[in-house]
């Protein structure tokens, strides 16, 4: 053979002698011996002949069976063994970022090793891989990455997409992908691992693959409903007619906003009615509107400690797993129990976080056993229901909902929704609680809502805005976007198609005959939101870079302004502090990351925090993803290489939210003033609401036409979350233009500024054209 050849047996050989000294050491044997108690194991033969002779293969299991951390690795090693180490690349795509990263370490150290060495992981902006490495773990977003320049995946041996059955937006992106891939790559093995037992909808999209299924063994699991829970605990709830609401109704009038009111205790009127009624469809229209928009608030916060003081104090040891919908709930009810004399006591209990963005060290505090005679609960939001397993949850308390985003392409707006999760998913959740022995589940809703739920989720290509997977598309070169997609296992419907595609014309990113502009592919290049990715490039473009940068890394993690529940007020206030009198939530996000980054100098970032209602691991994430970001500007060559340069206009306030305004654009509303209030419209004609915690919502008049925002969160009604405000010129200059009076030629420009980008005269010249017009305005 060749001289590569010989390399890659000898390295062969030496992977073989490698893992043979792991599996005979001490360590190793006690590592496989442990491994062989996963149901997984038993089909371990059955399943190297299938993927052998098949080129498709589903395979489904209970979770926890072992499908993730074993099957690629059986794989790996049968490779090893036969001498061919060095010659198979196993690729293995995890939903999300966190569990990629989880599930390598854990593959590392179940074959003796150091992350990096054989295995390794990639995600956006991060990894660890080495020159060895022949099994990584890597997120769906980043194959469909590689795919855009590797259109045959050369190299690679195997694929595994896991966790199919959530029918993610990236994994029936893959799937279509990697479905057109397989005539012209007979040897590439793919195979699909699901949790739930849908399996025969993916054989029949890949003509019939064969199944396998791995018999898993649980725990029975008691479910208890919110009657039961009321029962067993003895909590109650105040009665619907003697709450108070005058407190609530004192925050909003200081606030001088439209907000509606606060319904007034959701659940409790769920409640009244569930105890009265014995099915959905006889519930009052007044209890199931009040229904469909409960999520877990300060009454749920204390049902849901009343669970877990019952658990603590009279039930059996075990882990408490509790589903919560979202960070910003997690992190609300984790300070709520911190202060509870039992729940909040380190001695007894050890309160764990779980979300998409935890740190790395509490992640590992997640699979550790807590010390003796202390309780672990896990707060999580629904990535513990399938890509996590936490070995000894015994309790499980499920809030019944998830944030998901649904999509209304009729209106063209996404909102993210606590809404109602599936029977599927509630059964999934019930099930964590049965791993190690028999458990218990409370479910924080009636029994007969739990029957009112659908059976599955919609896929996530039904429910939200393509925008980012059209651009992703387009740079795939397979020709038209609504041919494409017509071949996924559910498609889109045509309507959110084609209000993509309308988008990314907008923006500059595809043109008229929807093939991509420069401007676009640079932005299929960055791993981020098209919108974003503009915001971005502009900055850099026109030399205020650095609270750009800020800025987007804000706005793609979350929001570091933390707003609980009982100090809303002072948090508001707090936040206000940062926006002098820009009117901007961005400015003030800028502000508090700089003033940050000061404190930690001066080795008081923590007070910092505290006494600003900060978040420091939001703070911190933002942070690293800013240098992220910076990275791979530099490396596009979209940024001058001295550092000064890119920031010369970064103190021009009315550049830097001209810069907002084209990133965000058509985020768009204008701004109503009436005698004493104001209210906003957004282009389509909708009524909007600030968001509690804006800055925006501090002043009686707002001395801008327009609000730019990022996101529009329908919650009820719809609300805008971080806004800014801009003039008119800025909104003609950098967005579309007022009615569409002056777009087509400022569109193109748009488009075009990546093409002068270089050139810095042109920039400064901009800028000077904008400050005429805005004089030409104000005259
Ligand atoms: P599946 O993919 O079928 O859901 P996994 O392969 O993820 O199952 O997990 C198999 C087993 O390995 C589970 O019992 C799980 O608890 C355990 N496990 C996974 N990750 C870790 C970890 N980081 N530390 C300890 N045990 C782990
Ligand atoms: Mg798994």
């Amino acid at each position: 053979g060749t001289l590569m050849e010989k390399v890659l047996q000898r390295r062969s050989l030496q992977m073989r002698n490698m893992q043979r000294a792991w599996e005979e050491s001490p360590e190793g044997k006690k590592m496989l011996q442990a491994r062989m108690f996963l149901p997984a194991f038993k089909e371990k033969e059955r399943l190297l002949q299938a993927i052998a002779q098949n080129q498709v293969i589903i395979i489904s299991g209970e979770t926890g069976c072992g499908k993730t951390t074993q099957l690629p690795q059986y794989i790996l090693e049968s490779e090893i063994e036969s001498g061919r180490g060095a010659f198979c690349n196993i690729l293995c795509t995890q939903p999300r970022r966190i569990s990629a990263m989880a599930v390598a370490e854990r593959v590392s150290t179940e074959r003796g090793e150091t992350l990096g060495e054989s295995v390794g992981y990639k995600v956006r902006l991060e990894g660890m891989k080495g020159k060895n490495t022949h099994l990584l773990f890597c997120t769906s977003g980043i194959l469909l990455r590689r795919l855009l320049s590797d259109h045959n995946l050369d190299g690679v041996t195997h694929v595994f997409v896991d966790e199919i059955h959530e029918r993610g937006m990236n994994e029936d992106f893959l799937l279509i992908v990697l479905k057109d891939l397989l005539p012209r790559r007979r040897d590439l093995r793919l195979i699909l691992m699901s949790a739930t037992l849908n399996a025969e909808l993916f054989s029949n999209y890949f003509e019939g693959a064969p199944m396998i299924h791995i018999p898993g063994f649980t725990h029975p699991v008691r479910a208890h409903f919110l009657e039961d829970i009321l029962e067993i605990t003895g909590y109650k709830l105040t009665p619907f007619n003697q709450i108070d609401d005058y407190g609530q109704e004192k925050l909003w009038k200081t606030q001088r906003q439209l907000v509606p009111r606060k319904r007034k205790n959701n659940l409790t009127l769920l409640v009244e009615d569930a105890l009265s009624q014995s099915s959905f469809e006889n519930y009052s229209s007044k209890a199931r509107d009040s229904l469909s928009c409960w999520t877990p608030d300060s009454i749920g916060f204390n049902l849901i400690e009343a669970v877990l003081c019952h658990i603590c104090r009279k039930e059996r040891p075990g882990a408490v797993l509790v589903f919560m919908t979202g960070w910003d709930d997690i992190s609300c009810l984790k300070n709520q129990l911190k202060a509870h004399p039992l729940l909040g006591d380190p001695n007894r209990v050890q309160l764990i976080t779980c979300h998409g963005s935890m740190a790395t060290s509490e992640q590992k505090l997640i699979f550790e056993k807590p010390p003796l005679n202390v309780r672990k609960i896990v707060l999580a939001t629904n990535m513990a229901e399938a890509s996590i397993t936490i070995n000894d949850v015994v309790f499980v308390v499920d809030c019944g909902k998830a944030k998901e985003t649904t999509y209304d392409a009729l209106n063209n707006t996404p909102c993210l929704l606590p809404s109602w999760i599936s029977q599927a998913s509630a059964r999934q959740r019930r099930g964590r609680a049965g791993r190690v022995q028999p458990g218990e589940c409370y479910h924080l809703y009636p029994r007969c809502v739990y029957q009112a739920f659908s059976e599955y989720q919609l896929p996530e290509l039904l429910r939200t805005p393509l925008n980012s997977l059209c651009l992703q598309i387009k740079s795939l070169q397979v020709g038209s976007i609504g041919e494409f997609l017509s071949a996924a296992l559910q498609p889109p419907e045509p309507l959110a198609v084609k209000n993509a595609v309308e988008f990314l014309k907008m923006i500059g990113a595809l043109d008229e005959n929807e093939n991509l502009t420069h401007l676009g592919e640079y932005l299929a290049m960055l791993p981020l939101d098209p919108k974003l990715g503009k915001m971005l490039i502009m900055g850099a473009f026109f030399r205020c870079f650095d609270p750009i940068l800020t800025i987007v890394a804000g706005l793609s993690v979350r929001d570091p302004f933390l707003l609980p529940h009982e100090k809303k007020d002072q948090a508001s206030t707090a936040k206000s502090r940062f926006s002098a009198k820009d009117y901007s939530d961005h400015m003030a996000l800028v502000r508090a990351y700089e003033g940050w980054k000061e404190a930690e100098r001066e080795g008081c970032a923590y007070e910092y925090c505290w006494r600003n209602f900060l978040s420091a691991q939001t703070l911190q994430a933002i942070h690293s993803l800013r240098n992220q970001f910076h990275y791979i500007l530099k490396d596009a060559r979209l940024l001058e290489a001295e550092a000064s340069l890119n920031n010369r206009l970064s103190h021009n306030q009315s550049l830097v939210r001209a810069i907002i305004c084209a990133g965000l654009f058509p985020g768009i509303a204008s701004v109503v003033h009436r005698e004493t209030s104001m209210s906003f419209k957004t282009m389509d004609d909708g009524q909007v609401l600030l968001y509690a915690n804006s800055v925006n919502t501090r002043f009686q008049t707002i001395p801008y036409p327009w609000l730019v925002f990022g996101e529009k969160v329908k919650v009820n009604t719809v609300f805008i979350r971080d806004s800014t405000g801009v003039s008119d010129s800025i909104l003609i200059l950098f967005g579309d233009g007022l009615d569409n009076g002056v777009s087509p030629g400022h569109l193109k420009m748009l488009g075009g500024y990546i093409d002068f980008f270089m050139d810095p005269t042109l920039a400064e010249s901009y800028v000077n054209l904008k400050q005429e017009l805005d004089q030409l305005l104000q005259k």
